[in-house]
């Protein structure tokens, strides 16, 4: 057994009501400048400390760049707030409400992206997945975040109702963009009936899936979402021009190889709360962790050369000695200080950004490509979704870039990005100026069949690795993977671990 693991569990309550050991404490004053020394000032390593600090033990966090965040950064560029990723969050994410400092009446706001999706293929554009759109009973239950008698919203599922709200919801997407380009275009265009019994008939699987418990869906067997969508039946236009790239983009994974349990999961959280993103950009959230932790806590532009279980080396910055340490780095990274961890593939992601004079439309909703008939998958006018982003006389707009087109060089993406945006929103983009893009070569692990959400995090007593990699690849996999960790961390220290949420957190993608 370990020294740590037979540290005797008595002696005093700090903050946070866990029982931290007397003998445990002095051996750190004795020989250690911190009880854990974390790896990476990334979601997941400010997480780790925001558990471990409410603990009552004191955490050191070693941060190799200048600032937090990892690839949830946001750049400032002429009064433009840029993110490096996309940063799109779905606030039903358990992670998001229950991390300290980020819950409900935290600085944290969250702009909703409304309606769900906007899916343009041929002249048409299709609204799905905005179960909250209409005015009926249950329309209003879930726009409110009422829960019913069974600790579950009561989506609608009749045929009937779902047709009814998908009328509403195809008038809502004409009317979008008040009489400007992706609202003018949609506007002229007629929606089949083939479309509406499609919309509606989707709504219906929508509104089940939206109701069936996150176990039972981690219980279905395991595929990759692509060959799941025709393996359950869904009719291949439905297939190919709704739920694929939809899911693609929630995934960035436009060959929808990833497991279909994740895909379920991922889909799941998008129709029961639709997709948002930090007020003022991703980096948000990440500083407002930062800023909560004891002042010290983080050390930027720190790089760890190795780790130990009672040392972490750095370069240029000495040795720290430490009880614990905890990987909290990108899944590279990470293998380089733990050699043999697994390194899965990655799904490349660009991100480009384009100011322009006018809105090219004035909903705040995300624009999928179904048709692919450019690199953009996916784009969104972010100024509308998140004014605070955009110098009040300009326009931002983001799209990003998904599969082998995102490793293009930055001319002709750009050049064919625009020819591709000026017929989704229907306006004229010459004249946009391209302000930023940001390609990352491992944007998101890759989560093929069989995945596991809930990969060890913990390696030996006193060594913990967290991150997206050890979990779901997003912001909530990120959170889930550091609450875990933190939870192992303070049982070998025997430390009661019940107020970092013992229950089973479900790892929604
Ligand atoms: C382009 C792009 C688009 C994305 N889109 C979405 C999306 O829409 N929705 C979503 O939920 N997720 C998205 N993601 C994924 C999401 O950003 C990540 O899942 C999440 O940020 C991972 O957090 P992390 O803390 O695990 O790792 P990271 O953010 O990678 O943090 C790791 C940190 O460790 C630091 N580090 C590395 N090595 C060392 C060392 N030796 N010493 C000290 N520090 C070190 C790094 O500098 C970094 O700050 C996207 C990512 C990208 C890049």
């Amino acid at each position: 057994m370990s020294p740590l693991a037979e540290s005797p569990t008595v002696a005093r309550r700090p903050r946070g009501g866990h029982v931290l050991t007397s003998s445990a404490r002095t051996r750190r004053t004795n020989t250690s400048d911190a009880d854990v020394v974390i790896v990476g000032a990334g979601l997941a390593g400010l997480a780790a400390a925001h558990h471990l600090t409410s603990a009552g033990l004191a955490v050191v966090v070693l941060e190799a760049q200048s600032h937090v965040g990892g690839r949830m950064a946001t750049d400032h560029v002429d009064g433009f707030r840029l993110d490096r990723g996309a940063g799109l969050l779905c606030s039903d994410w358990p992670e998001l409400a229950g991390l300290p400092g980020l819950g409900l009446g935290s600085a944290l706001a969250l702009r909703p992206f409304t309606p769900g999706a906007l899916m343009r293929t041929g002249d048409r554009c299709l609204p799905v997945g905005d179960l909250r759109a209409g005015t009926g009973r249950h329309a209003r239950a879930v726009r409110q975040g009422r829960e019913g008698r069974q600790g579950r919203v009561p989506y609608p599922y009749s045929y009937a109702y779902q047709m009814r709200s998908t009328k509403q919801a195809l008038s809502a997407a004409r009317s979008f963009g008040g009489g400007r380009g992706l609202g003018r275009t949609a506007r002229t265009t007629r929606t089949t009936m083939s479309d509406a019994l499609d919309l509606a008939r989707l709504r219906a699987g929508f509104a089940r899936l939206a109701n069936t418990p996150a176990e039972r869906l981690r219980a279905r067997a395991e595929l990759p979402a692509g060959e799941a969508l025709s393996a359950r039946g869904l009719p291949t236009r439905t297939a190919d021009t709704l739920v694929g790239p939809l899911l693609a983009a929630l995934l960035c994974d436009p060959e929808l190889t990833t497991s279909s349990r994740v895909a379920d999961l991922a889909l799941r959280s998008f129709v029961r709360s639709g997709l948002c993103l930090p007020a003022g950009g991703a980096s948000t959230l990440p500083e407002l962790l930062a800023a909560g932790l004891p002042k010290g806590t983080v050390r930027r532009g720190v790089r760890a050369t190795s780790v130990a279980a009672n040392a972490v080396n750095t370069d240029g910055h000495g040795v720290l000695g430490c009880r614990a340490a905890l990987i909290a780095t990108g899944a590279r990274d990470a293998a380089r200080l733990l050699p043999g961890l697994r390194v899965p593939d990655f799904h490349p992601v660009t991100v480009l950004h384009h100011a322009a004079q006018e809105p090219p439309m004035t909903a705040p909703a995300l624009v999928v490509d179904a048709d692919r008939h450019g690199p953009v998958s996916h784009t969104w006018v972010t100024s509308a979704v998140d004014p605070s982003r955009a110098r009040p006389d300009r326009t931002l707009i983001s799209s990003v870039v998904l599969g082998p087109a995102a490793a293009d060089p930055v001319g002709p993406l750009d050049k064919a990005a625009r020819t591709q945006l000026a017929e989704l929103y229907g306006v004229p983009t010459d004249r946009w100026e391209l302000l930023r893009s940001h390609h990352d070569p491992r944007a998101v692990p890759a989560m093929p069949t069989p995945h596991d959400g809930r990969r060890p995090v913990r390696v030996l007593c006193g060594l913990y690795v967290c991150g997206d990699h050890r979990d779901t690849s997003s912001t909530q996999g990120a959170l889930s993977s550091a609450r875990r960790a933190a939870v192992e961390v303070l049982r070998d220290f025997g430390l009661r671990t019940a107020g970092v949420g013992e229950r089973e957190l479900l790892a929604v993608a």
